[in-house]
């Protein structure tokens, strides 16, 4: 992120964050600092491969050139508010910007995988009527700098430096924390390039998720431009239900959103989409929605997530009974469609995604309770 110059005359020029800029921006940045082309690959090293944030450690410069970027640049990430450990390995940051607006971000260890949730926006314009986020008042898109920013702090947290070596603790990003990524696309693609480049944290295309609830007109783009597994906020199988749950449907309705589905690139058996489905009691959970929900798919290579309701103080809905869930997900499994019930995860710290810092801003209102680790 550009910092603002100050706006006294005597105030000495802020410095520039480095962080978030692709890799073509690295190098114009350095060239017209009067730097070799060369000398981006190496910066990008030491910050995308080592998780450098000082410049005199990077040791392939002269020590002339390692002041003269010191002097001119940074390397800064979100700092930790507040961290949580949960009994179950699942860590949760509340992570503060430069502006001193606050996001979570989620890491969530399972047996051959380390997954991190992350956010694309400081609260989000949608209203999706079971959703802590859509209640948030205050929105703004995140920087470049500030999505993979997110990813640094947490590597650092878990001490996941050098990237890319075998065991690494986050093996899989998910965009599943605050906000819309569609209506954020161009800085998550730059984010997603950087994060997926070979020479830095390098995570692969196949193991980054995208979930959106269903910004019809960007969902090719982002299929076109990262190229990352997709994930649909279905949540119901009839518009008028739809309509209620996730509002964005009126504009672009089932039929149009699972025709943009069929088409998105590079989707086929072996990589399918998910369509993601929040079990709400008496809403949408019927088993005759769940054989509707089959008839909807056909065609579409799909895996179906179904999501225990996470409950907010206030909210105007129930999880559905796990019976029902258990049945509703069998019936989809007899259709040939993966099922997974979505495992709660970290509910000792509350670190359900998409609902990533509303228990923060409840915690604030009664003065947050210290943090803890691994308390069930
Ligand atoms: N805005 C995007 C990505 C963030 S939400 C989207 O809607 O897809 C990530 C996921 O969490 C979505 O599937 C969302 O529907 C789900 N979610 C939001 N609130 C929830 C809650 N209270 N309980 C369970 N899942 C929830
Ligand atoms: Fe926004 Fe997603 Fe929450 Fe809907 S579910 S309000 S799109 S964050």
């Amino acid at each position: 992120m550009q910092i603002k110059p100050g706006l006294q005359n005597n105030v000495a020029e802020p410095k520039i964050n480095l962080v978030g800029l692709t890799r073509s921006e690295l190098e114009k940045v350095l060239v017209d600092a009067g730097l070799a082309k060369f000398r981006a690959k190496q910066v990008w090293h030491w910050v995308y491969h080592k998780g450098t944030t000082d410049f005199s450690e990077m040791t392939t410069l002269s020590i002339p050139i390692r002041e003269e970027l010191s002097q001119a640049y940074v390397l800064s990430r979100p700092g930790i508010s507040q961290e949580q450990r949960s009994v179950d390995g699942t860590v949760k940051w509340l992570l503060k910007f430069l502006d001193g607006t606050e996001a979570e971000t989620v890491f969530i260890p399972e047996k051959d995988r380390g997954t991190l949730c992350i956010s694309s926006q400081i609260g989000c314009t949608l209203t999706c009527s079971f959703c802590h986020t859509g209640t948030q008042r205050l929105v703004r898109n995140l920087e470049p700098s500030e999505i993979v920013g997110q990813v640094l702090t947490a590597m650092d947290s878990l001490e996941a430096w050098p990237s890319a070596q075998p065991g690494r603790p986050i093996t899989n990003i998910v965009l599943m924390g605050m906000g819309e990524p569609l209506y954020n696309l161009d800085n998550v693609i730059k984010s997603l390039q950087i994060i997926m480049d070979n020479e830095g944290i390098s995570i692969s295309k196949r193991r980054i998720t995208l979930s959106t609830s269903g910004v019809v007109p960007e969902i090719h783009k982002c299929g076109i431009e990262t190229d990352v597994n997709l994930a649909i906020s279905l949540h119901a199988v009839t518009d008028p239900v739809r309509d209620v749950l996730v509002p964005i449907n009126k504009k672009y309705p089932i039929k149009e959103l699972l025709k943009a589905c069929r088409s998105y690139p590079g989707v086929n058996n072996a990589r399918r989409i998910t369509f993601e489905y929040v079990m709400l009691k008496g809403i949408n959970d019927s088993l005759g929605d769940a054989k509707e929900l089959v008839k909807l798919m056909e065609g579409i290579p799909a895996k179906i997530n179904l999501i225990p309701f996470n409950p907010w103080p206030g909210s105007p809905y129930e999880c559905s009974d796990s019976k029902q869930i258990q049945e509703f997900s069998k019936i989809i499994m007899d259709a040939g469609y993966p099922s997974p019930v979505r495992a709660p995860r970290g509910s000792d710290i509350l670190a359900a995604c998409g609902q990533l810092k509303s228990e923060s801003l409840r915690l604030k209102k009664r003065d947050r309770v210290p943090d803890f680790i691994g308390s069930a």
